[in-house]
């Protein structure tokens, strides 16, 4: 599965179409609850039952609004591309797989940044992509330079 291609179905799914994407109805639509909570070693994960009807994704409520935005989106990635249980606990490590991880922050990049609506204004700065999109200066410079704009 592409990352950015199932991004861009969940967009056109549920109608997003403004900035920045409101993850928490897109949760809300999904069925999918959020929780905060204080964790160390890692930003999120989720949890599901075994007929994968009731999902919980769990984010780290230590760090910025941007970082747990991308959180989110990084853990609908591996709910929509089943990744199934993709973090597990070895001695009480917790160990991923870098495909995976790189799969999940595409689709989070696309679902937080979609390429269609950023295209419609021509030009963004890194500045104003992060500040559009409630992400990190960070992330929204990569995007940035994927576009062609820095
Ligand atoms: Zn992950």
């Amino acid at each position: 599965m592409l990352p950015r291609i199932e991004a861009r179905k969940l967009l056109q799914q549920f109608k997003l179409n403004t900035l920045p994407i409101d993850l928490t109805s897109l949760c809300t639509s999904l069925c999918i609850d959020v929780f905060y909570d204080s964790m160390t070693g890692l930003d999120g994960f989720f949890v599901q039952n075994q007929e994968r009807q009731k999902i919980i994704i769990i984010v780290g409520d230590s760090v910025g609004l941007c970082r747990q935005r991308f959180s989110i989106a990084h853990e609908l990635g591996h709910i929509r591309m089943h990744h199934g249980r993709v973090g597990f606990s070895i001695a009480g490590k917790i160990t991923r797989s870098p495909h995976l991880e790189a799969s999940a922050n595409m689709f989070a990049s696309e679902l937080l940044m979609p390429k269609m609506l950023l295209q419609r204004f021509g030009f963004l700065s890194p500045e104003r992509i992060a500040d559009l999109c409630q992400v990190s200066l960070e992330t929204a410079v990569i995007r940035a330079r994927e576009m062609g704009w820095a």
